[in-house]
């Protein structure tokens, strides 16, 4: 069974699915963003711009970028939403990405809290993950009250490179063990202040090259995250899990509780893992090469 789509059948687009435009604090203007990824070689990307009222780093509307589509370039409608009510950041703001936001979808006021705002992102079509939970500091208790979010960003580049707080594994292992099914992204979180695009992305395998397909498959976890390693095979037959990446130093598999399964070496490309040997309801597998870079896969529930 192939726990991720076949790459001889299935074509994957490379996608950024956080980042920001001088709609809101970003450096660049839309159109110079969209040529930014079209250079780095993406498919898709997104303009999740800070949606919020009062406040410079921020747009009270969401960007139309219905004109920024190409024949090979898609923009999906997109935004950072925020609320009140966040613990341990200075503005007491949450940040929520959307993605496949409509673009008449209305700021949070200051009543609203994070868990419906979430709510309301996700009637509206979106897919919509919990931003850099490492970078603010997102506490377990609130992790939970968020967890019908698709998704948490277990990597945030700028976050990385500008705080050295870019991963979310503790979220994304917390949020598994408490049995809520969530995913995972890897993002730019782009301003182009720095040299902060490139790092993060996700790779869709989506059955056809358009907006809704892509989200489909998002929020089907038909995906993977990567800094820059490749998952060229995931699959699973009886009780063996088959992982083929590029080449890489230490493929690796946990599930509930502190045991892990892993391949190390050299260049190795392949990993077979026998789920007999580790007690778990539900596994993910994560990729590191000689150069530090990750692959991450989405969880797999038995
Ligand atoms: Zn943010
Ligand atoms: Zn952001």
């Amino acid at each position: 069974m192939d726990l991720l789509p076949s790459k001889n059948s299935t074509s994957y687009y490379k996608g950024n699915l956080h980042g920001h435009s001088n709609h809101s604090d970003g450096a660049l203007k839309p159109n110079e963003v969209i040529n930014e990824y079209k250079n780095l070689g993406y498919d898709f990307t997104c303009l999740s711009e800070h949606l919020w009222k009062g406040e410079k780093f921020a747009n009270e509307v969401v960007l139309d970028t219905t004109n920024l589509n190409e024949n090979n370039f898609i923009v999906i409608p997109s935004a950072e939403l925020h609320c009140k009510g966040k613990q341990y950041v200075n503005n007491g703001l949450w940040h929520i990405v959307a993605n496949g936001l409509p673009v008449d979808f209305t700021c949070a006021d200051d009543k609203e809290r994070a868990p419906e705002m979430i709510q309301r992102a996700i009637d509206s079509g979106a897919f919509v993950t919990i931003a850099h939970p490492e970078w603010y500091k997102l506490t377990f208790d609130e992790c939970i009250s968020v967890s019908h979010a698709h998704g948490v960003e277990i990597y945030n580049h700028s976050c990385h490179i500008e705080a050295a707080r870019g991963f979310g594994t503790a979220t994304v292992d917390y949020l598994l063990e408490e049995n809520k099914k969530i995913l995972l992204t890897a993002t730019d979180d782009s301003h182009f202040r720095m040299a902060d695009a490139g790092g993060g992305w996700v790779m869709v395998a989506s059955e056809n090259f358009n907006e809704r397909s892509i989200l489909d498959a998002l929020k089907m976890g038909k995906y993977y995250s990567s800094t820059g390693v490749d998952i060229l095979k995931f699959e699973m037959q009886n009780n063996l899990v088959k992982v083929v990446s590029s080449p890489a130093e230490h493929i690796t598999l946990v599930g509930q509780g502190a045991r892990s399964l892993s391949e190390n070496g050299n260049n190795i490309t392949e990993a077979i893992f026998d789920l007999n040997n580790i007690d778990t309801n539900w596994f993910r597998v994560t990729i590191i090469d000689n150069f530090g870079r990750f692959a991450w896969s989405n969880p797999i529930w038995l």
